[in-house]
């Protein structure tokens, strides 16, 4: 075995690999979305140790095939429902494929001129696309969890600059909404936020945080000398997509000099549309703001982009005052140190995947796909409404639909349960008022209204079957 794969032999490979891919895209949806296999089924069928001796590229693509596509959850199936449903499209797969090929690390400017500024350039025209002010700074992370780890960061610098020279800081207090993504509390205790300062905002009956709540909290926690310290409202909760008001909320925030940082790592995309350019009411106004192109913007995962007003807060939290010797630069007045705003000195070319994926949509073809999951969701919707077995758990602002069956949770759980089983739609739960409920979230952009249909179809069959057997008829959804 040569030690090194010579251009001829990565030319023959890639080809057969790129096969594979437009395969697999044409194809994936006559693959079970959920794979059939037990925990631990693939660590039992691999070696315990790696190979002595290399191995040919034939065998190593076998067992691909053999055994790692079949123990894989289809994400990018289009009827893969459940969590958020994402995409890996054709523009954002040849994006990846070419930045693994330049193998960029752009952790100065220096070091990757072309991918620092395409993430400037990249960030830019989503910026626009979004609506928001011209002088956000825009940086890239791998997922939202770590860009509101850093608003987060930035927050801490902001009310206590002080912390950065004694390692000390007052008992600060963040607030968010009791439905908010569980990547808000764990950012902040990261950041060194204490459990019991990590306030969960009450929402109302459509799941949105009450303003009312959020000030009283906050007079409270002043009032017991606790120093409150960033607020992060949602455009897209994670159980049921609902919107924040995040104009009042950034009213309260501001009032009392806090860091507003919006979690729209979801349902931010849709502001893309101009009907839906509202959902970002006062996020002008917010010291940053995240949105995940990975999520619904036809991304491949990794992908989330950080905006904030604040780059010199940012910048501060996040470098040092004197860089080491090896990362020393020439100050050039346009050349951005991406690495000085983010905890990762290493970074990867994120943008260029993402540079692909919105020229290759355009504005306008972004905003098709997304009316049709938005279109469809209604639809489905109202299917459910129509029907007297089931009902709607939650307001479908975007393209999740919460919805149950009028039964217990237990006859829930298992609905969900048959559904997956059958291997033709994925779908996921969350527990609302207090009740198990289904979840349906169309994103995926491979995904038609027949997809839907069909799912709709299936999930009425399971209903029927499950009933069946409680009164004894054995029936099987596949019947
Ligand atoms: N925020 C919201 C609203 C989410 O729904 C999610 C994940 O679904 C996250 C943040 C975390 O995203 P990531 O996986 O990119 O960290």
């Amino acid at each position: 075995m040569p030690s090194e794969m010579t251009p001829d032999e990565f030319r023959a490979a890639a080809h057969q690999a790129v096969d594979w891919i437009a395969d697999y895209l044409r194809d994936v949806r006559e693959l079970p979305v959920l794979p059939q296999v037990a925990p631990g089924s693939l660590v039992d069928r691999l070696p315990s140790a790696g190979p002595e001796q290399g191995e040919p590229m034939e065998a190593i693509f076998k067992d691909f095939r053999d055994l790692i596509v079949p123990g894989t959850t289809h994400w990018n199936h289009p009827r893969f429902f459940a969590y958020f449903a994402i995409s890996g499209s054709g523009p954002g797969i040849l994006g990846e494929m070419l930045a693994a090929a330049l193998n960029v690390n752009h952790m100065l400017w220096k070091s990757g001129p072309a991918a620092t500024e395409l993430e400037q350039v990249t960030l830019g025209w989503l910026r626009q696309w979004l609506g928001l002010p011209e002088d956000f700074f825009g940086i890239i992370h791998d997922t939202a969890t770590t860009s509101t780890h850093h608003a987060i960061l930035a927050a801490r610098e902001f009310v206590s600059p002080a912390t950065r020279r004694t390692g000390e800081f007052p008992a600060l207090v963040l607030y968010t909404s009791e439905h908010a993504n569980s990547s808000v509390d764990k950012s902040a205790l990261a950041a060194g936020v204490g459990l019991a300062n990590i306030r969960h905002v009450p929402t109302d009956l459509d799941f949105r945080m009450r303003p009312d709540a959020l000030a009283a909290m906050i007079e409270e926690d002043l009032a017991s000398g606790k120093k409150p310290f960033c607020v992060v409202p949602t455009v897209g909760t994670t159980s049921t997509s609902s919107v924040d008001p995040v104009l009042q909320i950034g009213a309260i925030a501001r009032s009392h000099g806090l860091w507003l940082h919006v979690d729209a790592a979801y349902a931010g995309p849709a502001a893309v549309l101009e009907e839906y350019r509202h959902i970002l009411d006062g996020a002008a106004q917010a010291d940053s703001i995240v949105v995940n192109p990975h999520k619904w913007l036809f991304t491949p995962v990794d992908l989330s982009a950080l905006y904030t007003r604040r780059p010199d807060v940012m910048r501060r939290a996040l470098s040092l005052e004197e860089a080491p010797a090896y990362l020393k630069t020439d100050d050039l007045a346009r050349a951005v140190n991406l690495s000085e705003y983010s905890l990762a000195l290493g970074r990867r070319f994120r943008s260029l995947k993402l540079w692909f994926v919105l020229r290759y949509y355009g504005r306008e073809g972004i905003a098709r796909v997304m009316r049709r999951h938005l279109d469809a969701a209604q639809d489905f919707a109202h299917e459910i409404e129509k029907d007297p077995r089931f009902e709607l758990a939650a307001p479908v602002p975007f393209s999740l639909v919460c919805f149950r069956y009028r039964g217990s949770d237990q006859e829930n759980r298992e609905l969900l349960e048959r559904i997956n089983a059958t291997g033709r739609a994925f779908l996921s739960g969350t527990v609302l008022h207090g009740r198990f409920v289904l979840r349906l979230a169309i994103g995926n952009i491979a995904t038609t209204t027949e997809d839907v249909w069909e799912t709709w179809e299936l999930i009425q069959r399971c209903a029927n079957s499950s009933r069946a057997r409680e009164g004894g008829d054995g029936s099987s959804p596949e019947d």
